[in-house]
């Protein structure tokens, strides 16, 4: 599975590349019409006792996603979140028999997304949400459903920064999110001093605009929505150095929830509705649709 994994982030690399070469001039894509409409389960039935069951019968779904995030999470004009993370929850939602309509959005910065699940504040966090053992400590999560990898995003016209092992000699100042792994995975790369956090990407944007900072690193993909929205003025450095795996943040221990929705993707991946999401939103800025990921065991 790692093997595979790490083929399939080579194709994302490369095609996260290309389409962040491909708009290099600027002009972001038109992403305020994205979405689906999966179709939505009519009165289906769940074992009594089960996230499944309380939720259809409640016939709505909290979900926690980002609010700033283009391709994946960003608040429309309509006040909803569209993207690729909101079409994967909306597909969770239709196989339990909620409408896209039934779903009620909380904005989750990184640091918080454990937090909203442990208080029981949302139902599922979809929200470029990387697995690891550590949020496995309070958590659980479904999937991965996307694989993406770390990277860098600088101004257009800066040439020094090439990758993670240029950072300290450029003396750069980096951004990145409180609570997110890039920023930590990026502290062997640069000095304490170098790094500078805020609570979601949108600001590091700003502050590279302004110059107060050289880079941002976060995931690939999040960076690529930023370049798009960028008018040609940033550019992705395209050297990936770590490995993302998105999954769906639930309850910890919810083990058929979990089982649910990896069915749910599975079934999705099957139908087309998974590429459909994908084309419909990221797959606006990068072309290629990726394949559904081995889902991780339910624990
Ligand atoms: N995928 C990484 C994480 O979960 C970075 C993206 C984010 O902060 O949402 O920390």
């Amino acid at each position: 599975m790692r093997l595979s994994r790490i083929t399939r982030i080579a194709a994302v690399a490369a095609a996260v590349v290309v389409a962040a070469t491909a708009c290099g001039g600027g002009g972001s894509s038109n992403l305020g019409s994205s979405g689906t409409s999966p179709s939505v389960a009519e009165s289906p039935t769940f074992p009594a006792g089960t996230t499944m069951e309380r939720l259809a019968s409640a016939g709505t779904l909290r979900l926690g996603t980002k609010f700033d995030q283009p391709l994946f999470g960003l608040k429309g004009l309509d006040g909803n979140p569209q993207g690729f993370d909101v079409e994967i929850a909306k597909i969770i939602a239709a196989k339990l028999g909620i409408p896209a309509d039934k779903i009620t959005y909380t904005e989750t910065p990184s640091a918080i997304r454990e937090e909203v699940i442990e208080q029981d504040r949302v139902d599922m966090v979809v929200a470029t949400y990387t697995i690891n053992d550590k949020r496995k400590e309070r958590i659980s999560f479904a999937g991965p459903y996307y694989i993406a990898g770390q990277d860098l995003m600088v101004a257009a016209d800066n040439n020094e920064i090439t990758g993670p092992d240029s950072l300290r000699a450029a003396n750069a100042k980096v951004c990145s999110v409180a609570g997110s792994t890039p920023s930590e995975n990026i502290k062997q790369y640069i000095d304490a001093s170098n790094l500078v956090l805020f609570d979601v990407y949108s600001k590091c944007a700003d502050a590279l605009r302004t110059g107060q900072v050289q880079a941002v690193t976060t995931d690939n993909v999040i960076l690529l929505g930023l370049v798009d929205q960028s008018n040609g003025a940033f550019k992705l450095v395209g050297q990936q150095f770590t490995e993302e795996p998105y999954g769906i943040g639930i309850q910890k221990g919810d083990v058929e929830f979990c089982q649910f929705i990896d069915q749910t993707l599975q079934e999705a991946a099957a139908n087309g509705s998974y590429q459909a999401a994908w084309e419909s939103t990221a797959g606006k800025v990068s072309p290629t649709t990726p394949t559904l990921p081995e889902p991780d065991p339910c624990v």
